[in-house]
Order: C-alpha cells, then structure tokens, then sequence
C-alpha cells in the first residue's frame, strides 16, 4: 500500500501551508465577521488585494515572464513579482517552468505536472502536494538571465509574507485599530491568498473539464466564459492552448478579459509595448479546421447510414453541403495564408457564419440520433 501513496514525496510545507490557510479563512472569517461585522473597509481591501496579487499571475506570471506575448518595463516586472509573490504560487521561475511544461506535453500522464489525465483533483490542487518530478528549470533559460526574476525566485516567501499577510494587518490598523487589523489579516490576508490560489487552480482543473472547444479539440482545454469571470479571462483555455503566445486570451472583443484589457491600457500609458496578437485569418483557419474534423468524423461515422426518418435524412443531406462548401472555404483561406494573399474582413465572416452552420447542423443531427453520435 504505501508503495503506491508515495509518502517520501509529499511537499509537507507547501501542503500544511494550503491546508491550514484554507482552514483559517473558512472557521477564521465567519468568526470575525460574526462577532465584528464587516465594513466597507475590508471589502475594499479584499477586491484590491485580490485584484493586484490576481492580475500579477495572469498578466505578469502568465502572459508576461511564461509566454512572453508582450514587452515590459521594469515597473510592471517589479510590480507583478512583488504581488505575484503574495498569492504564494511559488516564485515566478518555477510557475513558468511548470506552466511551459503544461503546454508542451498537455494531457500527458507523465510530463504535463497539473495533467487532467490524473484527475480533477490532481489537475486543482493534488499535484502541489507532492514533488514527483524535477522541475526542467532549462525551459526558462531566458528568465534565469533576468536579474529581477532571480531576485524574485531567491526572496518570493519573504515578499509573499510581508506583502500578503503582514501589509494587510498594518493598514488595517492605521485605519482602524486592533479588530480591523485582524479583520484585514484574516480577510484581504488569508481568505485572499486562498481565494487567488483556487481561481488559478479552478484553470488547470475546470477550464480542461467544461466548456467549449472551437479551435481545436485534440487537447481537453477549452473556453469558458464563467471560469473568465473568475480568473480575470483566463477561461477562454481552448484558444490560450492553441495560440499561447497570444496576449489576448478572450481573443473576441466582447469577451470577458480584463488581463487583456489592463495590458492594452498599460501599452497606452508606455509600460509595455510589442504586444503579440494571432493574425485573424489563423483564427478563423483553426476554427474552420475544427469544425471540418467534427463534420468530416461524423460523416464517416455514419459510413453512409442514416437514420430513416425524413427530418434525419433531411438534415444529413444538409450536413454534407454544409461540410462540402466548409471544406473549399478552409483549402481558400490556407492558400491565402500560404501565399500572404489578403482576405478581406466580410469574406472571413461569413466562413466563421458556415462553420458555425456546421456546429448547428451537428447539434441538430446528434439530437435527432442520439445512438449514432
Ligand atoms: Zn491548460
Ligand atoms: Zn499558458
């Protein structure tokens, strides 16, 4: 039994670290506001803990030092390293090491560190309890050679405690007194650390677990726009996994990004620059690729036998033209690519409107015959 509970490995500080956190902040905080109440000061700086220790994850951990789909100054390094530590997710350095290796072997038992292959729990939260693997620090040669990324990586727990769960008391004390102080440890302190860390957990577990996936279906990462209220847009999972080194992850304008957002505004006020952006018709190619598979799948599924009713009959034949013209639209538009021919903006739409006729057409056929899909 105990060879396969690998007890030698378990990561003791870091897993008391996350359990006894999790619990101060669910009996520590009804307490408090039990006997307390609680005012708009802490709620206050509750949201503005979250939402600096937050973004510095998703924009500076992920989007900035991972995958470098933008330029930075040193302000906004020294800022998301200074509050990236105080959402204690380990120090930059590892974060993009475990994190590249994620998108370099995703959904593989072995080598991807949080893989949805092991398990919810595994991908959420299991995985940090143990150190089963050693970490490929050779894939963030490029951040061992930037100094405040080391600095970062040598003093991340001194930061993340000084900053998290010291900073907090001490405004609240200023402000209050003793009782808001504690309300500030307990609340933006712990309760915040605790809440940060499950949002970014909830993207290695729910967003390769539920959602859509319309740009590519191989992998089980996909795009959800809930899990983008929570995790400041990182739910758009299935277009991050096919285009990385996008700095938008809610690629569509109205989609719930406010990442992409703050680095479009901090590009306005000069503190970043060479944000990268996925030209448009690779987009739409993957999205007409995807949609062709699905289409072409169930065509050969069927093998030529369709259901006998007249509405299935109906809406195979519709399928089989939907697919035929998709089909032509997705060889027209990589020739253009290939050949740098430009497509104008009408003509992309309405092949993005045929796939998704196709996507309908599917939901409609799988409807009509449940037992063949
Ligand atoms: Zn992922
Ligand atoms: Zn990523």
């Amino acid at each position: 039994m105990s060879k396969r509970f690998p007890v030698d490995q378990i990561n003791w500080f870091t897993s008391s670290f996350l359990i006894v956190t999790f619990f101060v902040a669910v009996i520590g905080v009804p307490i408090y506001v039990y006997h307390y109440g609680i005012d708009f000061f802490q709620i206050a700086l509750f949201l503005c803990f979250f939402i600096a220790t937050g973004l510095s994850i998703t924009l500076g951990y992920h989007r900035l030092f991972t995958h470098k789909s933008f330029q930075a100054g040193r302000t906004v390094k020294l800022a998301t390293l200074i509050f990236g530590a105080a959402a204690f997710e380990d120090s930059a350095l590892d974060w993009s090491s475990d994190h590249r290796q994620h998108h370099k072997f995703v959904d593989d038992r072995e080598d991807d560190p949080y893989s949805i292959s092991r398990g919810f729990f595994w991908a959420h939260m299991g995985w940090i309890f143990f150190k089963l693997y050693p970490r490929p620090l050779a894939n963030v040669a490029d951040l061992k050679k930037d100094p405040l990324v080391m600095w970062q990586h040598r003093y991340h727990q001194v930061i993340g405690v000084l900053v998290s769960l010291v900073l907090p008391p001490v405004i609240g004390y200023l402000y209050g007194g003793g009782s808001a102080a504690l309300g500030a440890f307990l609340i933006a302190g712990v309760a915040r650390v605790v809440f940060v860390q499950h949002c970014t957990f909830f993207i290695n577990s729910l967003c390769h677990t539920i959602g859509s996936r319309p740009y590519d279906s191989s992998t089980s990462a996909r795009d959800s726009w809930i899990m983008a209220l929570f995790t400041f847009g990182e739910g758009y999972h299935n277009y991050h996994h096919s285009f990385q080194h996008d700095y938008r992850n809610g690629v569509k304008a109205w989609q719930w990004d406010p990442t992409k957002w703050t680095i479009w505004l901090l590009e306005r006020l000069g503190l970043v620059s060479d944000l990268r952006r996925v030209p448009e018709e690779k987009i739409v190619l993957s999205e007409l690729r995807e949609m062709k598979n699905r289409a072409e799948a169930h065509i050969a599924a069927q093998g030529g036998e369709v259901h006998s009713c007249a509405n299935c009959k109906a809406a195979y034949e519709t399928l089989l033209e939907l697919s035929e013209t998709l089909a032509d639209s997705y060889r027209e538009l990589e020739e253009a690519i290939t050949e740098r021919i430009e497509i104008s903006k009408q003509t992309l739409q309405r092949w993005r409107q045929s796939a998704q006729e196709v996507g309908s057409q599917l939901v409609l056929l799988h409807s009509l015959q449940p037992a063949s899909a």
